[in-house]
C-alpha cells in the first residue's frame, strides 16, 4: 500500500485545446503537489465547427495511405502544435518527430499509427512545459497481437515504471504490442489510458478534467441546463455511458473499478466547481429517485407473439440462435407471457433482416413477427429507485403525457435502471418529459 496522495489527471481534448487551454492545465496541476501523473489528450476543437486534431490525422494518413498528396493537410497538423509552443514561448521544437511522422505515413505504418501521434505529440509539449519527464504509452501499456487490450501486463510494467519517476506525463488513447505495432483504444479513449494509470499509480483518485462541470443528469444538448450530479456509482455511470452520456469513456471505469479509486469529473474551465464524483458505493441521496437519463438512437426491436409461448420449452433460446447465426448480439430482452421482444443494433441488423425473420419462423413458428425500425431508447437511471415506488408509473405517464408512443419498456433486474423505446422523432421530447417529471 501507498499512504502518499497520488492524484492522476486526465485532461481531454478540449482542454489542451490552445496555448490557452495548456497555461490553465498548468495552473491547475501546479496547485496541488499530489497531482503527479497527467494523461493528455490530442488537441480538440478551439471554437464549435473546428476540427480535433485526432480527425485531421485520421483524415490525412487517409490520403497517405491511398499514395495522395497528403503533406499540405499534414502542414496544418504541424501549425496546430506549432501554435501551442509558441503561445507558450517554448524554446522547443518538434520537427525532428515530424519528419519522422512523414515518413512513416509514407511507409504506412497504420491507421492507428497516424491517430496516436495526436496524444503523443501533445504529450511531449505538455511534459516540457510543465518540467514533468515523458513516458512513452507504446512502452507501457500493452495490447497483444489481436489488437485486445492486456490488463494484467500493463499493470505490471506501468507500475514498475511509474515508480521510477516522481513526475510524468503518460500521453492517452494509445499502447503496442509487444512487437511494437501501435494500437488504439476506440474514441475517446484518453479516458481509458486515465484511468490505468490511476490504477498502477495506485492513486488516490482520478481526476478526469473536461468541458462541463460534472456528469450532468441529461444530455445538454438535449435539455436546457440540466443539474449536475453529485455522486454516481460506477454501475449507474456505466449504464449511462453506454446509453450515450458521452462524458467518460464506458470502457474507463474497468481498471479504477478493480482498485476501487473514485473519479472526479472536473471542469478546466470552472476550476473551482466540484464536478461529479463516481464512487463505487453509495447510498441514494435522500429525495432523488433517478440519478440520471440519457439515451442512443439507431435500435430496431424484432416483436415476437406467440400465445404460451413460456411454457415452449427453449423458445427464448431458439429465437437468439438466430440472431447468433446471422452474427448479431442482442442489447435488450423484454418478454411478456405471450411477447418477446429482441431489441438490436439497427445498423448491425441491415441486410439481414429477411434472412431473420425467416429463421424465427422456421426456428419457433410464431403467431406475428414484426420489425419496428428507428427506435430510440432511453435509460433512467438511479440506484434510487429501488426503494421508491411507482417510478415506471412515473415515466409512463410522463411520456403518454407528452403525446408520445412508448414502443417497449424494460426494468432491469437489478432495478437501476429502466429502459424506455420510443420512435427517433420522440427521442428529446421523451427525454425532456422524464427529466421534467424527476426533476424540480
Ligand atoms: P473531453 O474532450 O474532455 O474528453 P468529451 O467531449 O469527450 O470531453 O465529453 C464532454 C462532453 O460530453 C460535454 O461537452 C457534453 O457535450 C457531453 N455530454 C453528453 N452527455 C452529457 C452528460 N450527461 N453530462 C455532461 N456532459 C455530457
Ligand atoms: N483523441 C482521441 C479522440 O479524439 C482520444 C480522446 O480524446 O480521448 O478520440
Ligand atoms: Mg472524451
Amino acid at each position: 500500500m501507498n499512504n502518499q496522495v497520488i492524484k492522476v489527471v486526465k485532461f481531454g481534448g478540449s482542454s489542451l485545446a490552445d496555448a490557452g487551454q495548456f497555461q490553465k492545465v498548468a495552473d491547475i496541476i501546479k496547485r496541488d503537489e499530489a497531482r503527479k501523473f497527467v494523461v493528455p489528450s490530442a488537441p480538440g476543437k478551439r471554437f464549435s465547427g473546428d476540427t480535433k486534431v485526432t480527425d485531421m490525422l485520421y483524415g490525412c494518413y487517409g490520403i497517405a495511405e491511398m499514395g495522395g498528396e497528403f503533406l499540405s493537410m499534414f502542414e496544418q497538423i504541424k501549425e496546430r502544435y506549432r501554435e501551442i509552443i509558441c503561445g507558450l514561448s517554448l524554446d522547443y521544437s518538434l520537427e525532428d518527430e515530424f519528419d519522422t511522422i512523414q515518413t512513416n505515413f509514407i511507409e504506412k505504418a497504420g491507421r492507428d499509427y497516424a491517430a496516436s501521434r495526436g496524444e503523443y505529440l501533445n504529450g511531449l509539449i505538455l511534459a516540457r512545459y510543465l518540467g514533468y519527464d515523458f513516458i512513452d504509452p507504446a512502452k507501457v501499456i500493452v495490447f497483444d497481437e489481436n489488437g485486445r487490450f492486456n490488463p494484467e501486463k500493463t499493470n505490471e510494467i506501468l507500475s514498475k515504471e511509474l515508480k521510477k519517476h516522481e513526475t510524468a506525463v503518460v500521453p492517452g488513447f494509445f499502447g503496442a504490442t509487444e512487437s511494437g505495432r501501435v494500437v488504439t483504444f476506440s474514441r475517446g479513449g484518453s479516458d481509458i489510458t486515465g484511468s490505468i494509470v490511476a490504477r498502477a499509480a495506485e492513486a488516490t483518485i482520478y481526476e478526469n478534467w473536461t468541458d462541463v462541470s460534472g456528469f450532468l443528469m441529461a444530455d445538454p444538448r438535449v435539455v436546457e441546463n440540466p443539474k449536475p450530479i453529485k455522486t454516481i456509482t460506477y454501475r449507474e455511470l456505466r449504464e449511462l455511458s453506454y446509453m450515450g452520456a458521452t462524458v467518460l469513456h464506458e470502457d474507463a471505469i474497468f481498471p479504477v473499478r478493480i482498485a476501487g479509486i473514485p473519479i472526479n469529473i472536473r471542469n478546466t474551465n470552472a476550476p473551482e466547481d466540484a464536478g461529479t464524483m463516481i464512487v463505487p458505493f453509495a447510498e441514494a441521496e435522500s429525495g432523488s429517485i433517478i440519478t440520471g437519463i440519457a439515451g442512443r438512437k439507431g435500435f430496431c426491436v424484432i416483436a415476437i407473439e406467440k400465445e404460451m409461448m413460456n411454457a415452449e420449452l427453449g423458445f427464448g433460446r431458439r429465437v437468439l440462435q438466430v440472431l447468433e447465426d446471422n452474427g448479431l448480439s442482442f442489447e435488450h430482452l423484454p418478454s411478456g407471457v405471450d411477447t418477446m421482444c429482441v431489441v438490436v443494433n439497427g445498423k448491425e441488423l441491415e441486410g439481414k433482416k429477411d434472412q431473420v425473420v425467416n429463421g424465427i419462423c422456421r426456428a419457433v413458428e410464431p403467431e406475428s413477427i414484426a420489425i419496428h425500425e428507428g427506435v430510440a431508447l432511453l435509460a433512467v437511471v438511479g440506484r434510487g429507485m429501488r426503494n421508491a415506488k411507482g417510478t415506471a408509473a412515473k415515466i409512463f405517464r410522463a411520456i403518454t403525457d407528452a403525446s408520445v408512443n412508448i414502443r417497449m419498456i424494460d426494468q432491469g433486474s437489478s432495478e437501476l435502471n429502466i429502459i424506455i423505446g420510443v420512435q427517433e422523432e420522440d427521442f428529446e421530447k421523451a427525454q425532456r418529459a422524464i427529466y421534467a417529471a424527476f426533476v424540480k
